[in-house]
């Protein structure tokens, strides 16, 4: 089984076979939209709405630890997330698909960002944020232009940057600019699921000096011109995956978790059985 998040003009996977919904609970309450779960090229897949049908959550109300328990609860061990970026740099036009290979985070700390907490304390590595696997499967689907890298930076949002801070970001070196990468690539690791993202770029943000500022107008825009090259690199990246090897993701708990096993309560051990 393979996990596809859809984000902001992906909201459903037209390239599913025999579709069916299905209504997952979790621990963590429920998650963005009820599951469809279907077939490509004869393999299981999991698709799930990120901001929900009918696109009604922010990125700040999106419920991650729930999406990605859910599909784990389904069986999937490996995820595709895909998003809308602003560009923050010439390299990345609009209309280029790339897969993002660092994470800086720039939300208010306000989002559930682990599974952790409550008696138990866990660290997982996060010094490669999304799984090397897995962005290998992204980039060597053969579909023309999917750029390899970029530094991902995660804001709060709903609203997009200032003029002053895209310049800042851009100061930084960081590449790409969208709202819900982060806590998904952290807690994706604590649940030991490979995790990669497919990030689609639809704007300069506000940086650039003849393009016109990024809006919600323009966002849809450009993911309905290329959502279609999206579909693309899914489906050959969920045909040549290969979910059969063991990967070190699956494995991120091990020497994690340095709470004294003695005092981890049989709540807490069946709320984190992930
Ligand atoms: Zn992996």
């Amino acid at each position: 089984m393979i996990g596809v998040i859809g984000g902001s003009g992906l909201y459903d996977l037209a390239i599913l076979e025999n579709p069916e919904t299905v209504e997952v609970t979790t621990g963590y309450g429920p998650p963005s939209s009820p599951i469809t779960v279907g077939t490509v090229a004869g393999r299981s897949v999991a698709f799930l709405a990120r901001h929900g049908i009918g696109h009604r959550l922010t990125p700040g109300e999106v419920p991650y630890r729930a999406n990605l328990a859910a599909l784990r609860e389904l069986g999937a061990r490996h995820v595709v997330a895909v998003s809308a970026v602003g560009s923050l740099t010439p390299r990345l036009r609009p209309g280029t698909l790339v897969v993002p290979d660092q994470l800086v985070d720039r939300t208010k700390g306000i989002r559930a960002g682990s599974f952790f907490g409550s008696g138990v304390v866990g660290h997982v590595a996060m010094a490669d944020p999304f799984c090397a696997r897995m962005r290998t499967t992204l980039l060597s689907t053969g579909v023309a232009g999917v750029q390899d890298g970029a530094t991902y930076c995660c804001i709060e949002g709903p609203q997009f940057s200032t003029r002053a801070e895209s310049r800042l970001y851009q100061s930084w070196g960081l590449d790409i600019i969208g709202m819900t990468a982060v806590p998904e690539a952290a807690l994706a690791r604590e649940a030991q699921l490979c995790y990669a993202a497919l990030a689609l770029v639809t704007d300069y943000d506000c940086w650039h000096e003849s393009a016109e500022p990024v809006s919600a107008g323009l966002v849809a825009q450009t993911m309905r011109d290329n959502v279609r090259t999206a579909r693309e690199v899914l489906t050959a990246a969920v045909k040549s995956a290969d979910t059969e090897t063991r990967c070190s993701c699956h494995d991120a708990l091990a020497g994690a978790v340095i709470t004294d096993p003695a005092l981890i309560d049989d709540a807490a051990r069946v709320r984190l059985a992930l």
